[in-house]
């Protein structure tokens, strides 16, 4: 598994910084945000270094399913199936990815604004 020691989703996935996970599997762990943008906002990572969405691989697809697959439990967990939730990931500066370890947001538990 790719690790990279200078990224902090990379050592929370190892668990070095103790952070408590909502979800986790061989592949995939997830957690709270740490400055929440909606009641519910979770973070959905792989274990493996990939610094974004756009370096995912075709031969990665199970990985994004598992992601996906993490992302809709923890909705599920929440209560938020019934009453909607977003997935959103970001790739690159005009997206405002600030953080270059893929991730997806979980948002949910009321209305959420507009995208864009
Ligand atoms: P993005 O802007 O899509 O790269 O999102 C990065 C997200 O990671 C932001 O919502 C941050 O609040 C969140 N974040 C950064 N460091 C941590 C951390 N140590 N624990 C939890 N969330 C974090
Ligand atoms: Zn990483």
């Amino acid at each position: 598994m790719t690790q990279d020691q200078d990224c902090i989703f990379c050592r929370i996935a190892a668990g070095d910084l103790g952070t408590a996970f909502v979800y986790e599997s061989d592949a995939v762990v997830a957690f709270d945000d740490l400055a929440p943008q909606a009641e519910t906002h979770v973070l959905v990572i792989p274990r493996s270094h990939v610094a974004s969405v756009a370096d995912l691989g075709r031969d990665q697809d199970d990985l994004l399913g598992e992601l996906v697959a993490a992302a809709n439990s923890v909705a599920m967990t929440r209560g938020l199936t019934e009453s909607g939730y977003r997935l959103l990931t970001n790739h690159g500066k005009d997206a405002g990815q600030t953080v270059f370890h893929l991730h997806l947001h979980l948002l949910g538990g009321h209305t959420l604004g507009p995208l864009g």
